[in-house]
């Protein structure tokens, strides 16, 4: 089993190299052409298993070179209650036949650091492995969760420096709030003047610039990627759809087999993308929803063929979906074309030089229903949980939700489904009170307040201690700046 790139069949890379590499030389993404499985016996015995016990059984099935010992020490090292607020990492909660997973009882309240806190083991394992001598700096665009989870995961970490990259104008102010004053002595964090997409272009072209990387490795220094183009970032995100549905099945809510829909709110494509991993292991998932925002531009994707991002950039409520340029996407086609790098390379040039492409399909596209929510539907579609329940969801979560709710009354599937709980709300608090009431024009910390009051939920500690953090980063540049950032920091 070796990874390869998806642009080209002569990249290939152990798991551990591809961890430390984040994308192939020549731009494509490290994918694994025959993906694992799992037997249905192993699944059954996941019943009942713990997070870490689900995990240390998921990640050898995709991390080839790394030992079971070595597994075992990065996940007791990582998924501990020194980095996660409930004893079994995520929690489930309940609501007819929609099961929401909450996937932010981490540090930074995303779902993010469920593979974050992970990665830094991961590459300290990889460097060890593969006898590197340079220090790794990684580079982070970031649409808002991402960047706040990387800092926390690799703050004075040994060996390794992390650059953060956010859109200025398109965070929520609590996410800002959290890069800015972020702690450690190896982070560096900026705000850039365009958008998302802007900085991920710009960064996934620093990857492949020659020049760049021999000024770095003549200094000793080498650059890797802490987004989900790396696949130690998505091979984690794997495991919790494994741990759900085993969940699901110990606590009675499913019999064992039968089969489950997920939902989850997409921008990247990188948490579908390892639900559709799940699937292919083995797990009794059927259809995977992918929701979009008002940036709808994979729903359109799905619903067409035709991946077109020669349309406005919205900033709107759920901003960490605030992506046109979906890199996971690429693996997925890679998939499509039975593994055909020549053609997913022509496709990516493409999209690069048009902004659009079109695939012709073999089936692999219908294991996916897309659509999209609109801002406004996404605020009624909180309240009405709301009101019906007292639970309170964010509002990536919400657009997630809201697809399921559209889907089932459009198909009457009543299939049950789990939902990717991707924020907390309190990351968002502005937009969700909002969505509940007719306050307007609070102060962030004021809302925070309320929302605790409302949901009857403690406000989570890192929000609160964040009203009187310092904040450490305020300098604003263009994303065609980050090069000679890079360069002038680390050059001699
Ligand atoms: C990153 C993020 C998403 C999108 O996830 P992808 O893997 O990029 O598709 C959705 N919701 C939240 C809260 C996020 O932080």
């Amino acid at each position: 089993m070796t990874y390869k790139s998806t642009r080209s069949d002569q990249h290939c890379a152990t798991a551990s190299q591809a961890i430390l590499n984040g994308i192939a030389p020549d731009g494509g993404l490290y994918t694994l052409d025959h993906l694992p499985t799992l037997s249905t016996d192993t699944l059954r015995q996941l019943v009942g298993a713990s997070y870490q016990d689900v995990a240390k059984t998921i990640l050898p099935l995709f991390l080839n070179d790394f030992t079971q010992e070595e597994i075992d020490y990065c996940v007791n090292s990582a998924y501990g209650v020194d980095n996660f607020n409930t004893d079994n990492m995520v929690v489930i909660q309940t609501i007819a036949n929609r099961h929401y997973l909450e996937l932010f009882h981490g540090k930074t309240l995303a779902f993010k650091d469920m593979a974050l806190s992970i990665l830094p083991y991961f590459m300290k394992v990889a460097a060890k492995k593969n006898h590197l001598k340079n220090e790794l700096v990684i580079l982070t665009a970031t649409s808002g969760d991402t960047g706040k989870a990387a800092l926390e995961a690799f703050k004075d970490v040994d060996g390794i420096h992390i650059f953060v990259f956010y859109p200025k104008e398109g965070v929520s102010p609590i996410q800002e709030k959290q890069m800015v004053t972020q702690s450690g002595n190896n982070v560096h964090v900026f705000g850039i003047t365009g958008n998302f997409d802007d900085a991920q272009s710009q960064v996934k072209q620093l990857f492949n610039d020659n020049d760049l990387n021999s000024v770095l490795q003549d200094a000793g220094y080498q650059l890797t990627s802490a987004n989900s183009i790396n696949i130690g970032r998505l091979v984690p995100q794997i495991v919790y759809y494994v741990y759900a549905y085993a969940e699901l099945v110990n606590s009675g809510k499913l019999t064992f087999g039968q089969p489950l829909n997920v939902s989850v709110p997409t921008g990247n494509f990188g948490n579908i993308l390892a639900a559709y991993y799940a699937k292919a292991l083995g797990v009794p998932l059927n259809t995977l929803l992918c929701a979009s925002n008002e940036n709808h531009v994979l729903s359109d994707f799905f619903q067409t063929g035709t991946y077109d991002k020669n349309r406005p950039f919205i900033v709107t409520n759920s901003p960490s979906m605030d992506i046109l340029i979906s890199s996971n996407l690429e693996r997925l086609i890679y998939h499509a074309t039975q593994h055909d790098a020549k053609l997913t390379q022509q496709l990516m040039a493409q999209l690069n030089e048009t902004g659009s492409y079109a695939l012709m399909d073999d089936g692999i596209l219908n294991h996916f229903v897309a659509d999209y929510i609109s801002q406004d539907d996404t605020l009624q579609h909180i309240k009405a949980i709301f009101d019906e329940t007292g639970y309170v969801i964010d509002t990536h979560t919400a657009v997630a939700s809201a697809l399921v709710e559209r889907y089932e009354r459009i198909t009457n599937d009543s299939t049950p489904t789990l939902i990717a709980a991707t924020a907390s709300p309190y990351k968002f608090p502005q937009s969700v009170l909002g969505a509940l009431t007719t306050v307007t024009n609070q102060d962030d910390f004021d809302c925070i307040q309320r929302l605790s009051q409302l949901s009857q939920t403690d406000i989570p500690q890192s929000v609160a201690d964040l009203m009187h953090a310092t904040i450490r980063f305020s300098l604003v540049i263009d994303a065609t700046d980050i090069r000679s950032i890079i360069t002038n920091h680390f050059k001699g």
